[in-house]
């Protein structure tokens, strides 16, 4: 029979410990890395913290920082580095601009025009709204485009290629349908935008048109602007198309910063351009275009929500491309505010947010940005008193993100060996809403990310942010969220691939990163137009600017932790298990394309497809596939368990052993340089991404792919390069475990003290 006291009081404890909970309620759980009353002392601190944040600091710097267009490059990008350099300076922070010189391309001219069976001249133009106070700015608005394509004047017939990524490709092909020669029209979404030129131009295709639908994104979504925040018939998206993927920062100069005296590439040996010229439209444009079309009717899934029948092309609609660029490189202006150390200077927390829009940018980069000066002013503020953070403190302001995380990139290049050394981690932010809390990032940080949201309050349920988070995946979560969401007393943290200025600091280099901001519920479509205004945002985007305090709290939580802690709030329980599920993930990969081949080509054998086939549409039947192998799998999951034995380990001895007593400083340093333990010598054709565990997708461009050379290999039949793959990321998991066994140790040893 059970002693329920002894239970209660030893053995539930215990067994919540093992499981990785707690049975204290959360105002006396220690924080990680603090001990009891150093955790109380931290938590005095953050109310003071909390008592310092205004809202209306937000509004006024939206408004001040969005009044007029601000694209690297521009003058009031510009005037907005130096006064946010000047804010950061008044309250306390050592700080620079440091400026580098990147290749920005503006067009000089822009033209489409139908030429068969109707002529057209698209419009290529926002207009202005009375409605939206900034909207009439066109003297310094940059014109609807795509950045890094190339110059070009081109005329052929449209093939509409969906989302234009290569699994409509296949689907072309077996139609009988060859983009060679033509011009492909694909609508956004569905992969980066930096994918679909790649994609067709590998396709033999002379142009690329990329059109918002209003399926993804207009009026099927909700009300257009002004009436409502959707994008309205003639607004379009801007955005880069460099080959990212390949490597982010500036075209010219792959690996170094692009400081003045930079050795840069010739303009016409930069691997990033396009091959084709490119050029976004709006779905007014795009209309005419999709409705002058012949050649089948597209597959049902291609369908978007324009009223015509969408054809597939070639055939009937001709079209005349002609771009024309100024290939200029303009200054880039970096606003870095350092906050010393008290007892560690030379371990650095490094917080950063974009400061550059593609036009006036309320949303997108604004709304992070604010947040994240409200965060360092109530530092400051508290520095005022004479409090001083354990760690230094590195606030970052990046300009040049919008073309091609220019700034960021640019910086973490040049401050390589520097960064490796010292950086503890990097917390990124970007556009803010009202909605959820959203978070991805490096797993060893998971822990401390829920510590921190279950401790702010959601400003519109006064539930906590955590807790909100769990009731979205219970409520509309995938069948897997939802069994988590329940299961689970931490919520998970996703996976970081690219999009934002962390691309840099944990692909290239490494360090331990997270992104997190609100939103879900604020209706997009302002989206790098010129709508994306303090007018829309106001409205739309998170009125109160209540959101952009709780990010405020949750970031300022993060970071005053990481800055304070004795040591380091690192814990890897949640990591193992990520990457566990990451390496069952593309061991069934490959069970599965195994399977799908074998019945593909059983089918081809037998003649099903052809005796399916409608006979009077052309249908291409597909060639068989090379059989899938059996891999060898056994290193990843050896590494894997090595991890989470060590991972367990450590963050049990870690709730034991009371820090105050250790020289927690040596640990210090093997917790955060061993995220640098999972890069390697870089992905198979893109050296540059050293990250084994995440990267964007070389064929996604934004969505993470976990495992990327492995799970890449295996995607695109490579199997030698698989097997290869499989041990450089097996070595990587190893060397990660054998560092997290080394603090263990050191943590476990006799205390020096
Ligand atoms: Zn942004």
């Amino acid at each position: 029979m059970i002693n329920f006291n002894r239970f209660l009081r030893f053995l539930l404890p215990a067994l919540l410990a093992a499981a990785g909970l707690s049975a204290a309620p959360p105002d006396e759980k220690p924080l990680l890395g603090f001990g009891r009353a150093p955790a109380a002392e931290q938590r005095a601190l953050e109310a003071r913290f909390d008592a310092q944040l205004r809202a209306d600091n937000l509004r006024d710097w939206m408004k001040r920082l969005t009044a007029r267009p601000h694209h690297v490059g521009s003058p009031y990008g510009k005037e907005n580095a130096e006064f946010i350099a000047s804010q950061f300076k008044s309250w306390g922070y050592d700080t620079s601009i440091e400026e580098f010189r990147v290749l920005f391309p503006t067009p000089k001219s822009r033209l489409l025009e139908m030429t068969a069976p109707t002529s057209f001249k698209a419009s290529l133009a926002e207009p202005p709204l009375k409605e939206d106070a900034t909207s009439g700015q066109t003297d310094e608005q940059l014109p609807v485009y795509n950045a890094y394509s190339v110059d070009g004047d081109v005329a052929g017939e449209l093939v509409y290629v969906n989302f234009g990524i290569p699994k409509d490709y296949e689907e072309l092909e077996r139609r009988g349908i060859d983009v060679k020669g033509k011009i492909v029209i694909a609508r956004y979404y569905g992969s980066w935008r930096g994918i679909k030129p790649k994609v067709a131009a590998e396709h033999g295709a002379i142009g690329c048109i990329i059109y918002s639908d209003p399926h993804e994104d207009g009026y099927f979504q909700g009300d257009v602007y002004p009436k409502g925040a959707f994008r309205n018939p003639r607004g379009a998206q801007r955005g880069s198309v460099a080959d990212m993927p390949l490597y982010p920062g500036d075209p010219l100069t792959p690996g170094i910063g692009a400081t003045e005296d930079a050795k840069r590439l010739p303009i016409k040996d930069a691997p990033t351009l396009t091959k084709i010229p490119v050029l976004p439209i709006s779905y007014e444009d795009a209309l005419p275009l999709l409705q002058a079309m012949s050649g089948p009717v597209a597959p049902e899934s291609w369908r978007g929500s324009l009223p015509i029948t969408y054809h597939l092309g070639p055939g009937s609609a001709k079209v005349r491309l002609k771009l024309e660029f100024d290939w200029k490189l303009v200054p880039c202006y970096n606003v870095i505010a350092r906050l010393a150390g008290s007892e560690r200077p030379n371990q650095w927390v490094l917080r950063g947010n974009h400061h550059d829009a593609w036009v006036n940018g309320a949303d997108d980069p604004i709304s992070g940005l604010v947040t994240v000066m409200e965060e360092a002013r109530a530092i400051g503020e508290l520095a005022k008193t004479g409090w001083r953070p354990r760690r230094t403190l590195v606030f970052c302001a990046w300009d040049g993100e919008e073309p091609g995380l220019l700034g960021s990139t640019e910086w973490v290049e040049a401050h390589a060996a520097e960064l490796k050394e010292h950086a503890v981690a990097y917390v990124n932010s970007d556009s803010n809403s009202r909605g959820f809390l959203r978070v991805s990032g490096s797993h060893s940080l998971e822990r401390l990310v829920n510590q921190a949201a279950f401790d702010v309050t959601d400003p519109q349920k006064k539930i906590t942010v955590a807790e909100r988070l769990r009731a979205f995946r219970l409520t509309r979560g995938s069948a897997e969220e939802q069994k988590e969401a329940r299961d689970r007393a931490e919520f998970r943290i996703g996976a970081l691939g690219s999009g934002s200025d962390y691309t840099a600091f944990l692909d290239h280099l490494g360090v331990a990163s997270l992104d997190l901001r609100f939103g879900g519920e604020s209706g997009g479509g302002s989206y790098h137009s010129i709508y994306d205004s303090f007018d829309h945002y106001t409205r739309f985007g998170d009125p109160g600017f209540e959101y952009g305090i709780s990010l405020v709290q949750t970031a300022g939580r993060i970071v005053l932790r990481l800055a304070n802690a004795e040591s380091l709030p690192f814990e890897f329980t949640a990591s193992a298990d990520a990457i566990g599920g990451y390496a069952r993930e593309v061991a069934k990969l490959a069970d599965d394309l195994r399977e799908e081949t074998e019945k593909r080509n059983r089918l081809i054998r037998e003649g099903r497809y052809e005796a399916a086939a409608d006979p009077r549409e052309t249908f291409i039947v597909p060639k068989p596939h090379e059989a899938v192998p059996y891999l060898n799998f056994a290193p990843l999951q050896n590494a894997v368990s090595r991890l989470k034995h060590g991972a367990q380990e450590h963050d049990q001895a870690r709730r034991a052993i009371d820090l105050s007593g250790k020289a927690a400083a040596e640990v210090d340093v093997i917790l955060f340089r061993s995220e640098r333990a999972l890069a390697g010598d870089g992905l198979p054709r893109r050296p540059w991404f050293k990250h084994l565990i995440y990267a964007p997708g070389f064929y996604t461009g934004y969505g993470v792919k976990t495992l990327p050379g492995v799970r890449e290999a295996i995607e695109e039949r490579k199997w030698p390069e698989a097997a290869a793959q499989i041990e450089a990321t097996s070595a990587a998991i190893e060397r990660y475990a054998a560092q997290i066994e080394k603090a263990t140790e050191l943590l476990k040893a006799p205390s020096k003290n």
